[in-house]
């Protein structure tokens, strides 16, 4: 294998990272909990802007397939958790944006945050590619529309956009960059969360860190996500750690320790390593 090859954003040169433990790819790798933490694959950071990739990347049409027959029911189990991390992520989109308007969700899974959107007063709509998760969110009245974000087109413009860990999983993250910037309007606002490989936890935890999974492609720190937003019409506007809630059950399982008590259920913990971003970006005015 070469020593170096070209970043798939900027063609600067880019360098091994880590060298990956992953040969081929199974769905079940890419459940949204899946705990296979430390499995990545060829890993290279570009010398300019920073972003760390994988590559070869994993067939993309095996990925979209992936994608979209995923059902994950250890998913639906920490809904409190993930109640709060959106409850929370709410407080911060409200802060740099006027609360109500249109919002989408990309990656909207069972339609979770597109349900306490509507809640706090949003016109909210979710995106998935999943037909068992759009299922399961017409189950609970959440009407989401079924397609890849290539494939989605909106009638009217969004004031919010959020792509909550999703950016990460992507074979081409400056699609849904290029999408969402159309899909907003003027003065819209683009929430992603994704991992922050440039964190101190990351740095620690070096080849165990948790966000190391066969299903994240690309890590990005403060710089390369900054880096790829203003290459695609963004300006940073915020920030910021995301929380992550988890039940006591749920972080037991992580270590392989399964308890049956439902109370480990409902004992929700905060969880902030430090490692995850969340980032609020707006339209470039030129
Ligand atoms: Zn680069």
């Amino acid at each position: 294998m070469n020593n170096y090859i070209k970043c798939t954003f900027c063609n600067h040169d880019a360098v091994k990272y880590r060298t990956g433990n992953l040969s081929a790819f199974t769905p079940a790798d890419m459940r949204i909990t899946d705990s296979q933490y430390g499995k990545h694959w060829n890993l290279w950071k570009c010398t300019y802007c920073s972003v760390v990739f994988a590559n070869p990347l994993p067939d993309e049409s095996l990925l979209v397939q992936t994608y979209a027959q995923m059902n994950d029911s250890a998913y639906a189990e920490e809904e409190t958790g993930r109640k709060k991390n959106f409850t929370r992520l709410f407080t911060s989109i409200e802060q740099v944006t006027t609360s109500g308007g249109r919002l989408l969700d990309i990656g909207a899974a069972s339609g979770l945050l597109v349900e306490l959107a509507r809640l706090r007063g949003w016109q909210a709509e979710g995106l998935e590619i999943s037909s068992s998760l759009v299922e399961e969110a017409k189950q609970k009245h959440i009407q989401l529309h079924q397609a890849s974000i290539e494939d989605f087109t909106a009638d009217m413009p969004f004031r919010v956009i959020t792509a909550i860990d999703i950016i990460e999983h992507l074979h081409k993250p400056e699609i849904l960059l290029k999408k969402a910037w159309g899909w907003l309007q003027q003065d819209g606002v683009l929430c992603l969360v994704t991992p922050d490989i440039g964190s101190i936890t990351a740095r620690l935890s070096r080849g165990k860190w948790w966000h190391f999974r066969p299903a994240h492609l690309y890590y990005f720190n403060k710089k390369s996500i900054s880096h790829l937003l203003s290459k695609n019409g963004f300006e940073v506007i915020m920030i910021k750690h995301y929380v992550w809630h988890f039940s006591l059950s749920y972080l037991l399982s992580r270590f392989k320790w399964h308890p049956k008590l439902s109370l480990f259920k409902s004992i929700i913990i905060p969880l902030n390593l430090f490692d995850s971003m969340e980032i609020y970006a707006r339209k470039s005015k030129a």
